[in-house]
């Protein structure tokens, strides 16, 4: 039986043809790195290197002292060129170590556990947060924090429905590495002392389902829960509805009802942590979109320029009409092409006139699609108008913090309402005002 959450959500192109049956490549590392020291929620990292020194590849380059931040690495061997800001693929700048690749990817120095399951769960924790493991599949949040929740956690789920169009790096990661994402989700379980482990997937994914079923046979505290192919499936409060009938109270986490959600990159990032000591230097990013010519999963160092793994992916065709980075119900627009790879990065999309979608904002007339399509149960319509007229205050008492973000609204609405767009205002104005009343 297939499980999905009770309310809203709606069937979306999926496009992921172009890159779900290929197998990951692996791109070379740049010539030069451009390795941001903040890839993370949570504060900065400090340099521990200067320029000139020479480093080796996955040696621990920033840090910070603070609990909820995530060390950062090289990705490559070399010498420092500069220590400075460069723009992110949002255009905003951040604090970066520039690294001369030398070609010589030489690694540095690894504790590596020939059987992890003798390790234990303060290990686990020391381990990952050493190796500076983050959210993978996007939100970049420190995952050794997630393995110390401040209430107790019986169940680990791993996220594997990757419910956004076009990606499909996670898919290929539990088609061709299921056993390395499962040995991960035994040591998170152990180091946050739950009982058992389940890994959702949509079941647009057979081959990842089977593969993830033969890597679980000989674990009675593991299962597969075969999703319905819904959006938004992979947003953690639908996920964990449809998989535990658990409900995230308004504002509340997954450890408040039990349980910690995990990524399938994270989770096989984790065992590669515990394993060979590997720190957190590169990942598999999607490549894809019809203005791409070759799409692909390639498999990236961190610090790598955008462009170059477009170029890696044969370029573009023709203009692209819009870049994104992640998803494109979700994710960002791609404004600086020289923006390095970063650890959460799941896709790069390069999209045509026609599949990309544009805000008309022609007047609502009422129909309350948008309504009907949320899945939190929530009055997108209402929210959108309140937010954009500044009426933070009446959107708050509609539950405006509630929103996840999905789009689902924008995307169903007749009128091309750029609802979501208003709700991240309205979200990021009610906040000014209520630091404004603190501080007055
Ligand atoms: S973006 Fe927010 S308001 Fe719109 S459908 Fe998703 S949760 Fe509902
Ligand atoms: S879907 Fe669009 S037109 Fe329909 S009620 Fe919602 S905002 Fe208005």
């Amino acid at each position: 039986m297939q499980r999905t959450f009770p309310r809203g959500g709606g069937d979306i192109p999926h496009r992921k043809s172009a890159t779900d049956n290929k197998p990951i490549v692996v791109m070379p590392a740049p010539a030069i790195a451009v390795i941001p020291l903040q890839q993370h929620i949570g504060a900065p990292c400090e340099p521990v290197v200067a320029v000139g020194d020479k480093v080796k590849m996955g040696q621990l380059i920033g840090q910070s002292k603070q609990f909820i931040s995530a060390p950062v690495h090289s990705s490559v061997s070399g010498q420092v060129l500069a220590i400075e800001e460069r723009p992110l693929t949002s255009g905003a700048k951040t604090l970066c170590v520039v690294i001369k690749n030398d070609g010589r990817d030489e690694p540095a120095s690894a504790e590596k556990h020939a059987d992890i399951r003798k390790l234990s769960a303060s290990t686990i924790r020391q381990a990952v947060r050493d190796a500076g493991i983050v959210g993978m599949g996007g939100a970049g949040f420190p995952t050794h924090v997630k393995l110390n929740p401040p209430k107790p956690v019986d169940t680990i789920l791993i996220n594997g429905a990757e419910c956004e169009p076009y990606l499909t790096c996670d898919h290929r990661l539990m088609a061709e590495r299921a056993d390395e994402m499962v040995q991960g989700l035994l040591a998170m379980i152990k180091a946050v002392g739950a009982a058992k482990g389940v890994i959702g997937i949509e079941a647009n994914k057979p081959d990842a389902i089977s593969q993830v079923q033969a890597a679980i046979a000989d674990y009675d505290q593991l299962s597969v829960a075969v999703l319905q192919v819904r959006y938004p499936q992979g947003a953690e409060k639908q996920l964990i509805k449809a998989i535990l009938n658990r409900e995230v109270p308004s504002v509340g986490l997954p450890h408040d009802v039990g349980c910690v959600v995990s990524n399938v990159h994270t989770a096989i990032a984790v065992y590669q942590a515990l394993s060979a000591g590997k720190s957190s230097y590169e990942r598999v990013v999607t490549v894809s979109g019809g203005a791409v010519v070759d799409p692909r999963n390639v498999l990236v160092r961190v610090g790598t320029p955008i462009e170059e793994l477009f170029n890696f992916c044969g370029g573009f065709l023709g203009e692209p009409e819009v870049l994104v980075c992640g998803g494109p119900m979700t994710g960002p627009p791609i404004k600086e092409l020289s923006g390095p790879v970063v650890k959460n990065l799941s896709g790069v999309l390069a999209l045509t006139r026609e599949e990309a979608a544009f805000d008309e904002n022609l007047p609502c007339i009422r129909c309350e699609r948008c309504v009907r399509a949320c899945p939190m149960g929530l009055t997108p319509n209402l929210l959108g108008e309140y937010s954009e007229k500044g009426m933070y205050r009446e959107a708050e008492r509609l539950h405006l913090k509630d929103c996840i973000e999905c789009s689902l609204c924008s995307y169903v609405c007749p009128a091309k309402r750029a609802l979501v767009t208003w709700i991240k205002q309205g979200k990021a104005g009610l906040a000014a005002e209520k630091a404004k009343e603190k501080v007055s």
